[in-house]
């Protein structure tokens, strides 16, 4: 520990390894893991250590003799803090802790719950545990100590509980519904604690599920049944900044309940985790940015629950021994009795400080956590990390001994140089050159954007079934036909119906684009920047309606809704700023020859555009087409006109002139030809399937007469995109990856896991999980929160997803395939489906299906695994889960995709950051949101201007002079 605190890098790489441990299998394993992971800082290692690595034989009897020491050791590790993995275990450590007269609260460290099997099993290991804790208990001699204060007898049984434990779909996105689920399984747990006088104690966990914890915590102990419990407290995390409202309104409530609860402060372990979400969302942080100001807050946070210890009962939970002082002279001003604040500590941790607390008669409580190594993996990390914080008490007090003046120095005094360094480490994100930032998702773990969202679909809902014509150069154009769209949650709903142009619209519309380009080519690149971002505050404020449209129209839950209207509106900002970049000349002159490199726009532009992300991806190719000064005729699908009509009332609103966009709704096949062969059409952006891009492709390589270019044709098609998850993986994350990234809007997305190949030593284990898991991803109506997969978009697509899955039966085994119930009449519905068992080349592993149909195959090793990743026609996106720094390094090198994501989720890249697109036969390559991307809508131009005139040159300064007047 010593030699990490004094190497960052060597900790990360250490820790890492720790980490990975308890997932590898065998010696040799073991080994060249650890070999990988400290390969890159030996340098920095003990001499010793460093030649036993250097000859370290990986298999036979040295190699496995060592991976076993190596496992002892990282157990005894976990050791320290981790109390035991049975009840005997338990028993033995926590009659220690009372013989050294410690109180403790009991934790069972859990796996990420991902599945209701398993949150079930959980509840039922809690119950357990109660009743055998409470049975043993008969025996315990009361201690006046631990066992009373000047209420009374305490609960000698007392248990520490994560509420996200007892659900699988725990979201904050749907409050009621997850506290509902919760109280239901909560109920049985404080029904028999109550019973049999024991505690519980509801931990807290990252900031998101925060609201919703202290509001399960608040229904639950409404309930008849709980009103007047007592043994029963909750957590509050003094680095938050809400904290001190929530203690607020906690004794508020404890106040109108008439029983006290307890509450236990303490400062949060989440801390790295909670500002690199807010830093990857744009997100203003949840924490103090510094140390010291959470030390002064918890400081506030005590004295305010020292004045409310009627109504909430104190738990301070700190090793830092100014908190703890503070504390014990705050009650000593106010003459509260000994024992009315309780001290609380980690088991394995501070154990300097607990006798002195005894001694001085004071009551320490041990958090003791049990559990096997791997499901406490998480913890011992987090524990590790804290010991060896350059922040950390115990590493200043314990390990380097910094003097007590320093130790126990009033934090304000420390708040404003440590805000600074703070401030630094803040900085991690470098900005965009061009200042571009991506419009923050929402966060729907906050009341006001679940408020603004709940407004919208009722204000949406009640402009349906209206219609939008045509719109072209500025004029509303009526059309004989009509296209009704049918929201596919309720197909009886008629979302509202468009125009449905015909081949005569389709030729005005291009004719008049062309006519408009005139204008709009000679409007400097500035302008029409300008204008794009209009677009973008328009649909700023318009983001919950936007997005509501799309959940009625297209089916998309919140998130995926959200994240539409976000990525539309960075398309706007990004193309305007790269146009700004690109619309600056590159001179090359020599003496006597001027040289100048610049981009002109092309033409007229036809959008085809995908109904899946309704509004990002007609809006991003058609305002790239803008940016660039081309002319623009949008076809949306015909499943999405509405949402298309309400992005060309944005183009409009933001004072785009007349005829420069034009808005032609219409059936693919009917006026598709017609647009694509047009001779004056120049440039072609489709996004869609592959079999309509290479039509088009097709199609636009002729030169009809009168055609004097050859056309322009972007293509983006679909994808069969593989996750390989290879042994050292952490399972739970990658099954959580593979079910969001296959089953996430119903698996209608390009970038959609349809493939998860998985190496033969886990592939049972990780099938079986992903089944489980699968079963509790909830199905429902896009505009419910609570439902994570909605429907298919049409009848069509769900008769060809049923067809694909009956082919399927034949050539694989169906692993699982969901119930519908009662939502069979409601709407479009398929439940997620999984495959496993095919051969590679089996239809079921080969055609994109585009919906929640997944095909989970076995590999013998990462090169087989990378060779049936790479064995489709398709390059979009791919992903791996691994924890070997050479397995992802091969797999950065040969797996064939654009779009390659190593230990996350494989859908949901951000413009800039995650440009998108593929190559083979997912497209032609050029990613959108990408600095290459807007070159394809222009013309490259050079102008070479002899500036020699009989022997006399202008001197290059002019020349210089000239171009920076531009
Ligand atoms: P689709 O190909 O059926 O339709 C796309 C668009 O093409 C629609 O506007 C449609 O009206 C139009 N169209 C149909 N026939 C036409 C014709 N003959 N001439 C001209 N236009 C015609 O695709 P879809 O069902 O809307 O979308 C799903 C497909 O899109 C999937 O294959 C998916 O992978 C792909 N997709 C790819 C990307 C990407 O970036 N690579 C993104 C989203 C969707």
């Amino acid at each position: 520990m010593e030699v990490v605190m004094r190497e960052p890098g060597l900790k990360a790489q250490l820790f890492r390894f720790v980490d990975v441990l308890p997932a590898l299998d065998g010696a040799h394993s073991v080994t060249d893991h650890l070999r990988q992971y400290v390969g890159p800082v030996r340098g920095k290692l003990p001499r010793l250590i460093n030649g036993v690595l250097n000859y370290l034989p990986e298999d036979g009897w040295v190699g496995e003799r060592f991976a076993e020491v190596t496992r002892w050791g990282v157990g005894r590790l976990a050791r320290q803090f981790i109390a035991a993995t049975d009840m005997r275990g338990v028993f033995a450590a926590v009659e220690k802790l009372r013989r050294k007269r410690l109180a403790f609260t009991l934790d069972l460290v859990g796996e990420a719950v991902l599945s209701e099997a398993e949150a079930s099993a959980y509840q039922q290991r809690y119950l357990e545990l109660i009743a055998q804790l409470c049975d043993r208990g008969v025996d315990w001699k009361t201690d006046p100590l631990i066992d009373h204060d000047h209420h009374g007898p305490l609960a000698k049984v007392n248990l520490s509980l994560k509420l996200s434990s007892l659900y699988s779909q725990f979201d904050p996105i749907d409050p009621a519904g997850t506290s509902a689920a919760v109280r239901e399984r909560l109920r049985p747990i404080f029904r028999l604690a109550k019973a049999r006088g024991a505690l519980v104690n509801l931990d807290m966990e990252q900031y998101a599920f925060k609201n919703v914890t202290l509001r399960i915590f608040r229904e639950i102990l409404e309930e008849e049944e709980f009103c007047d419990w007592r043994d029963v407290g909750v957590v509050v995390q003094a680095y938050l900044r809400d904290s001190e409202r929530d203690l607020w309104e906690l004794s508020e409530w404890a106040v109108g309940r008439g029983s006290p609860v307890w509450v236990r402060l303490v400062k949060g372990a989440y801390w790295d985790y909670e500002t690199t979400i807010a830093q990857q969302n744009d997100w203003p942080a949840p924490v103090f940015t510094s140390k010291p100001q959470s030390d002064a807050n918890f400081e506030r946070l005590t004295d305010f629950l020292l004045d409310h210890h009627d109504v909430l009962r104190p738990a301070i939970a700190s090793h830092n021994v100014r908190s703890i002082a503070h504390a014990l002279a705050a009650a000593r001003v106010r003459n509260l009795p000994t024992g009315s604040v309780e001290f609380q500590m980690l088991y394995g941790m501070a154990d300097e400080i607990h006798p002195a607390l005894v001694e001085m008669g004071q009551r320490v409580r041990i958090y003791t956590p049990m559990g096997e190594l791997l499901p406490g993996m998480a913890y011992l990390v987090r524990r590790l990390l804290e010991n060896t914080s350059n922040e950390s008490f115990l590493r200043a007090g314990f390990l380097e001994h910094a003097p007590e003046e320093q130790l126990l120095m009033n934090p304000m005094e420390l708040i404003e140089r440590d805000t600074v360094a703070s401030a630094r480490k803040l900085a991690g994100t470098l900005p965009a050159p061009d200042g571009f930032v991506n419009e923050p998702l929402s966060d729907f773990s906050r009341e006001s954007a679940r408020a603004a969202m709940h407004q919208a679909l009722e204000q949406v809902a009640r402009q349906l079934g209206e219609t939008y014509p045509l719109v072209i150069g500025g004029k509303r154009v009526q059309t004989g036909g009509r296209i009704e769209s049918i929201n596919p949650s309720h197909c009886r709903q008629i979302v509202g119906s468009s125009g449905r142009a015909g081949v005569d619209q389709a030729r005005a519309a291009v004719e008049i684009a062309k006519e408009a380009f005139a204008g709009w080519r000679v409007t400097p690149a500035q302008h029409r920047a300008a204008i794009l971002s209009r677009c973008a505050e328009i649909m700023r404020r318009r983001r919950f309606e936007l997005a509501a449209w799309e959940v009625y129209e297209t089916g998309k839950q919140w998130r995926e809704a959200d994240a539409d209207v976000a990525e539309a509106i960075d398309y706007c900002e990004y193309y305007g700023r790269e146009m700004i970049r690109l619309s600056k000349p590159i001179r090359r002159d020599v003496a006597g020859e001027q040289n100048e490199y610049f981009y002109i726009p092309r033409g007229v532009a036809v959008t085809i555009a995908p109904w899946n992300f309704p509004l990002a991806i007609l809006c991003g190719m058609t305002s790239a087409a803008l940016a660039a000064g081309n002319t623009v005729v949008m076809k949306p699908a015909e499943q999405s006109p509405v949402i298309a009509a309400k992005l060309m009332e944005v183009f409009e609103q933001a004072g785009m002139p007349a005829g420069v966009v034009n808005y032609l709704p219409g059936v693919g096949e009917e006026i598709g030809p017609a647009l694509v062969g047009h001779p004056d059409v120049e440039i072609i952006a489709f996004t869609g399937s592959r079999a309509v891009g290479l039509e088009i492709q097709r199609q636009a390589a002729q030169t009809p007469a009168g055609q004097d270019h050859v056309k322009r044709v972007i293509t983006e098609m679909g994808g069969k995109n593989a996750i390989i998850v290879d042994e050292s993986a952490d399972l739970d994350e990658a099954v959580h990856g593979v079910v969001a990234s296959a089953f996430g809007y119903a698996g209608q997305k390009c970038s959609a896991c349809s493939r998860s190949i998985v190496l033969a030593s886990i592939h049972d284990s990780f099938l079986a999980r992903l089944v489980e898991v699968t079963k509790s991803v909830r199905i429902g109506p896009a505009e419910d929160p609570a439902a994570m997969v909605g429907p298919v978009i049409d009848q069509e697509a769900r008769d060809r997803i049923l067809r694909a899955i009956e082919k399927g039966k034949g050539e694989a085994d169906l692993a699982y395939a969901a119930d519908l119930g009662s939502l069979a009449n409601e709407g479009w519905y398929i439940g997620a489906h999984i495959f496993s068992g095919m051969r590679p080349t089996a239809s079921i592993a080969q055609e994109e299906i585009f919906g929640p149909v997944l095909a989970v195959m076995r590999a013998s090793d990462l090169g087989e695994a990378i060779g049936i990743a790479n064995g489709t026609p398709y390059a979009l996106t791919g992903g791996i889960y691994s924890r070997s720094p050479a397995n992802v390094e091969r797999v950065r090198r040969e797996m064939r995709v654009g779009n390659l994501y190593i230990n996350r989720k494989i859908t949901g890249a951000l413009v800039d950051r995650q440009p998108f697109g593929g190559f083979k036969l997912s497209g032609i390559g050029s990613k959108a949101g990408g600095p290459d991307y807007l070159l394809q809508f222009l013309i490259p131009k050079t102008v070479t201007e002899n500036t020699l005139r009989r022997g006399f040159a202008p001197e290059m300064s002019a020349v210089d002079a000239g171009a920076a007047g531009e």
